[in-house]
This record gives C-alpha cells, structure tokens and sequence, in this order.
C-alpha cells in the first residue's frame, strides 16, 4: 500500500532517529489521536532495521530488511495490535491504532465478528521467544505496541516484566493517544515521546492538497473531526458501497423514521463508519440552510432542502460543535449502543426543538 507522506512527521523522525545508538529499551511514543503515530512507529522501525540507512538514519527503501519490511515479514520485527483492528487493516502496520489511517474507512465496516478489541496477555507472552533469541540480522529487534493502552490488565503486567528485565537487542514501541489509560509502572520504564499535531495552517494545507478540497472546506472538515489530519482524510474520501449508501439512508431519514431502527443499525458498526458521514451530513444540512448548495451529498439536495426548513442555523451549529466533541471520544465508546443513540439523539433534537419553537411561535 501506497503511504501518504505526512509531512508533520519527518522532522520527528528525524529527531527519533538521532538518538538511534543510545537507544532506550522501550519508547512510549504518544499524541492526539489521528496525526500519524503509528506510522511514524513503523517508519521509525524500519529506519532502525534498514541495512544500508541513508543520512540521518533513515530508511534507504532499497535494501533487503526495507522490502522485508514492507511486505510486513521483517524476520526482527513484530507488531502487537488488537485482533479487531488486525482483522479490518489485514495486519497492516500503518494505521494508527484505533483511529488513524486507512482502519478508518470511509465506507462502514462491520466490527470484524468478535474480535477483540484487547491486547491480550497471549499476544504479549507470544513475544518471549522472539525477545529471547538473537536478531536474524542485525543488531535490533523491534516490537510496535499499537495501541499500547489496548492491552488489558493481565498483557500490560506480563509486558512489564519484559520492560523490567530487557534484553539489551530489543526496542520496545509503545504507541497511544490516551497514556493516561496506561499503568503508571509501564510509563515509568519508557522514554516518553510526544508526537505533535501539525499547526491547523499545516493540516489545512496538507488536507487541501491531498483531497482536492478548498483550503476553507478542509478547515471546515478538520474542524468538524476535531483537529485530526487523518481522519479528515478519511472524511474527504468519496465514499462508496452498499453499506455507506445503507447509512446515509438511515442518517436521511431522521427525525421522520423510528429512531431505535437507525441505532439498531449504525450501532453495529464501528463508530468510524457512521460518525464522519453524519458529521459531513450536518455540514450539508447548515450550507444548504444558508443558501449553499450540499457539498457531499448532491444527490440528497431535495431531502437536505426539506431538513434544513425544519430547524434552525444555530441550532445545527451547535449540534456540530458538539458532535465534534463527542466525536473525539469516538475511538474508545464505553457502550457503542448507547454513544450511537446519545449522538443520533442530539441530532433528532435539532429538529424537535426548532419544530416546538414553531409550533409556539404559531399560538
Ligand atoms: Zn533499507
């Protein structure tokens, strides 16, 4: 698969990498979700494993161990990720966790059957021969860790005696947005590195120019995912398939259909696959409001029509703002039945509120 440069991140690579012969044992690489930290963990991983590194440390892309690694089979290399998110990405090491790139599809996916959303302490204990053994060729192993605060009790307590006893040829990547989540004794054995955002002018301009969206849109959509490069990204795709179309139906029907069917049916998904096209229905319903025409949904511009005379701007903008916010809690929903329903709620509430203000204004 093709990686999308991030140009955020190479002056951080950079950086990781001049500290790349006093290597700690294990890194905790961690910063708002949606920038890229996983894919700079692996590109980090390849750079330390690369054969012939260019200046600087960086991976030379040509050598044996970069082909190795990019076919994901690097004999030195492992990555340790929740079986639900190996099963969505195909194991593939460039998504951030649990809500960066390409795991975040544009088109819904279903939860990938019952897999589990833990680190599991068999995925940590299935590294101990890997740890143990010598690299096959060079001097380092590297385990990715993603993301690290996926990992239930019993794995995070089977990693710490890994952390507590290294072996000298391991390096530990543990990748997360959320290190509070993670064990106080874990975090201590780490070095932290914080992975910044771009400036909103740099994401702006990156999603611009890699969408093909007005700068002024891209900063609408950015806003509207709050702040995340890369879930924008995954929002300005042009999105496909039946189970998108199945979506945007439900979303449409709403407030006028039972709102238990929409829940029913969007709270199988993962949130990735209803939220952003919910978040880009709101952007249309308050363009069309104010005149616009729909951006995302054209062919939706009849129903939009009849939606945006039935509640008010500021009542939409007030929605979004908010469902941006709840949106950043997206990732790790406590119950995904009831976060579905409190935002489907929200949403319906725009047109009861404006529809009761009408009604009293009629009296
Ligand atoms: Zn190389």
């Amino acid at each position: 698969m093709e990686k999308t440069r991030l140009p955020w991140l190479e002056a951080q690579l950079v950086s990781l990498l001049a500290g790349r012969e006093r290597l700690a044992h294990a890194l905790l690489l961690f910063g708002p979700p949606g920038v890229g930290k996983s894919q700079l963990a692996h590109d980090f991983g390849q750079a330390l494993l690369c054969e012939s590194p260019a200046s600087g440390g960086l991976a030379c892309g040509r050598c044996d161990a970069c082909g190795w690694f990019a076919a994901g089979n690097h004999p030195d290399w492992r990555r340790v990720a929740p079986e639900s998110l190996d099963a969505a990405s195909g194991g593939d090491a460039t998504d951030d966790g649990e809500d960066e790139g390409s795991a975040e599809a544009a088109a819904p996916r279903a939860r990938a059957g019952r897999a589990s959303k833990d680190i599991k302490i068999a995925q940590i204990r299935a590294l101990a021969d890997f740890i143990a053994l010598a690299p096959h060729r060079g001097r380092r192993k590297v385990i990715q860790v993603d993301p690290a605060d996926a990992m239930n009790i019993p794995a995070a307590n089977a990693l710490l005696k890994s952390l507590e006893e290294p072996s000298g040829d391991t390096v530990f990547l543990l990748v997360t947005s959320r290190p509070a989540a993670l064990p106080a004794t874990i975090v201590s054995r780490c070095v932290r590195r914080p992975i910044q955002a771009p400036t909103a002018d740099e994401a702006t301009a990156w999603l611009a120019a890699d969408s093909g969206l007005s700068p002024a849109d891209a900063r609408t959509l950015l806003d509207a995912v709050g702040g995340s490069p890369l879930r924008a990204r995954d929002a300005a795709e042009p999105a496909q398939g039946t189970a998108y179309r199945t979506v945007m139906e439900a979303v449409a029907g709403i407030p006028d259909t039972r709102l238990q069917a929409v829940v029913d049916l969007l709270s199988r998904l993962d949130p990735s696959g209803w939220l952003p096209p919910l978040q880009r229905w709101l952007l249309d319903l308050a363009r069309v409001g104010a005149g616009s025409a729909p951006r995302y949904f054209p062919a939706q511009a009849k129903r939009l029509a009849q939606l945006a005379g039935r509640t008010r701007g500021a009542d939409l903008a007030e929605a979004g703002a908010w469902l941006a916010q709840r949106g950043r809690l997206a990732e790790h929903p406590l119950n995904a039945r009831l976060f579905c329903e409190e935002i489907l709620l929200r949403y319906a509430g725009c047109f009861d509120r404006a529809d009761r203000k009408r009604r009293e204004g009629q009296r």
